[in-house]
């Protein structure tokens, strides 16, 4: 062989090697790195939040990846993310799993690919106090919600002469519903529930029973990474199996929590 047709072959190796270098197995370059990096919402209460003591991000998504990251013998960094930034943050590769109240949905799922269920609930709207009976009493109204989220995306759809106006997150939101700037506030029965928990004047606002969909949380992973994917729902099952998964939702939602909400039936199921 000519020494030109060498160094060609050597270029391709090297390029070849590099190739596989960058297209590493997520799991396999979190072991290596000793750390997962995991995008949480920390203004959403009883999910990912501030708490007021210690200054650091708890909740319900928070305790899963910590989990995650107990069971991968690695440490857990967390950043925060909203409902527009956790799938371009994880594309990107800025995270490496996504634990932010996110709904599976087919749309997202052409983009990301989603655990298993771990939690469950449905859209609903928090609204002043006898101010709506049926979903007719929303409909031509300002509604807020945040960017980004399903949320936004099901209420154009439910209340099509509504105007949807959309925070950056769901405090926000709610913020302008104090104000008298929006007439409703909606997403997850889950996130208003705990923000009502949590507001000083609880008792001029309720969440009627208007259910618009069904929104089944999973947590985010990059496309293809078939091993990390395969990692996380066997430690999700684990969980349940085990009792842990009960344990954490009853931590934040059981009965002596300050935003009581039913497990009921739920269970983490695998392919599901
Ligand atoms: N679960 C819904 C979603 O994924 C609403 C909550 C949120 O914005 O995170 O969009």
């Amino acid at each position: 062989m000519k020494k030109s047709g060498v160094i060609i072959l050597v270029i391709l190796f090297v390029m070849g090697l590099c190739g596989s270098l960058f297209a590493a197995d997520a799991l396999e370059t979190i072991k290596k790195k000793g750390v997962m990096v995991a995008g949480v919402k920390d203004s959403t209460p009883g999910f990912g939040f501030i708490d007021e003591k210690t200054r650091e991000i708890v909740g319900y998504d928070v305790d899963f990846v910590k989990a995650i990251a107990k069971k991968l013998g690695v440490k857990l960094e967390l950043k925060p993310v909203t409902s527009a930034s956790r799938m371009p943050q994880l594309m990107e590769g800025n995270i490496d799993i996504a634990a932010a109240t996110m709904t599976k949905t087919a749309e997202r799922a052409k983009q990301i690919d989603f655990s298993n269920t771990y939690f469950f609930t449905g859209q609903k709207f928090l609204v002043k106090k006898a101010t709506v009976k049926s979903i007719a009493d929303l409909d031509g109204k300002r509604i807020g919600t945040a960017k980004g989220s399903t949320s936004e995306q099901n209420a154009k759809k439910a209340l099509p002469k509504a105007t949807i106006l959309s925070f950056d997150d769901y405090p926000q939101a709610f913020l302008a519903l104090q104000q008298g700037k929006v007439f409703a506030v909606t997403t997850d029965e889950s996130i208003l529930a705990n923000i009502l928990g949590k507001a000083p004047n609880k008792e001029q606002f309720e969440i009627p029973d208007i259910q618009i969909s069904d929104e089944p949380y999973g947590l985010g992973i990059r496309k293809g990474e078939k091993n990390f994917l395969d990692f996380v729902n066997k430690t999700l099952v684990e969980m349940e199996k085990s009792g842990e998964a009960k344990k954490i939702f009853d931590k934040w939602f059981g009965p002596g929590s300050t935003t009581p909400l039913k497990r009921g039936s739920f269970k983490i199921t695998d392919g599901k």
